[in-house]
């Protein structure tokens, strides 16, 4: 079995990007397990500190080992977007593979003095736990949106400057990034996600030297996801999209079947719908 550091290097070298999906709930880890065991590649699970909350840190680390150890999926835990010291080391005691310290709405001498916090802690308990920073903001909610999240780093010059990333990853020590390139968490009904900044994404990749992970990825197009994998990312998060199939899903199911009481019968379509966003979203990015 491949540590997390090793799959992220390899898919660096193969040009190719590893799928982050969260989870919130079994048959959303049932879709996301069923794709990549199809696809037969790795994947990294995540949860937010809201769905941490309601799944709890230690069942999440022992339904993702069980898919490693009886399931043959090669897949790691991530916390993800987590903003506190205190609910890190709560991941990191758990079993967590990797943490992402967000600090992206803090000042930069403030997120490099949290963010070096985190690191410090995470590697004296155990060096091989991998850390995210996170630089630049770019919304908090994966949900349907009707307007650009205030605050969010969209024009040009708010995005992530490429010596801004070198600075916070030399002082931090992060072993990846999570930039500010045009990307926003959530996205819009009908109509693209804003387009990605391939260029900014080149140069961040050239100066900071570390892997680069993109966060809201739902509603990017296939050709933006496919560049920005070239110019340098390595990690990309999906939620949104799967939160939509499994919502469409269990609604479809609820109206077509309305004297259903069996909850593992009403999630079928949600299952269904759910696995496809997976699998398609893994075979691009993997370029399969
Ligand atoms: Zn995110």
């Amino acid at each position: 079995m491949r540590t997390l550091q090793e799959v992220i290097r390899d898919a660096e070298a193969k040009g190719v990007a590893v799928g982050h999906f969260n989870i919130a709930n079994i048959a959303t880890l049932k879709a996301i397990s069923e794709a990549t065991k199809e696809l037969n590649v790795p994947v990294i699970i995540g949860t937010s500190e809201g769905e941490s909350k309601y799944v709890d840190v230690h069942r999440a680390v022992a339904m993702v080992r069980d898919l490693r150890e009886n399931h043959g999926v090669e897949c790691f835990l991530n916390a993800d977007h987590t903003h506190s010291l205190d609910k890190i080391k709560e991941a990191v005691k758990a079993g967590y593979d990797a943490v992402l310290f967000d600090g992206g709405k803090l000042t930069i001498e403030e997120n490099i003095k949290q963010t070096k916090e985190v690191v410090d802690h995470v590697k004296s308990i155990n060096s091989n736990i991998l850390v995210e920073g996170e630089l630049g903001y770019i919304g908090s909610s994966s949900k349907i949106l009707k307007e650009i999240p205030e605050g969010a780093a969209i024009n040009e010059g708010d995005l992530t400057e490429a010596e801004e990333a070198r600075q916070f990853v030399e002082e931090t020590k992060i072993d990846f990034l999570a930039p500010a390139v045009g990307n926003i968490h959530g996205m819009f009904k009908g109509a693209p996600n804003p387009n990605l900044n391939i260029n900014r994404i080149k140069q961040i990749k050239e100066s900071a030297k570390v892997p680069l992970v993109l966060h809201g990825g739902s509603g990017i197009r296939d050709e933006d996801f496919e560049s920005a994998i070239r110019a340098g990312i390595s990690i990309i998060h999906i939620n949104t999209e799967v939160r939509v199939a499994w919502r469409h899903g269990l609604e479809t199911s609820l109206k077509g079947k309305p004297d259903e009481v069996s909850p593992y019968k009403l999630i079928e379509e949600a299952l269904d719908g759910m696995t496809r966003v997976v699998y398609n979203r893994l075979k691009l990015f993997n370029r399969m």
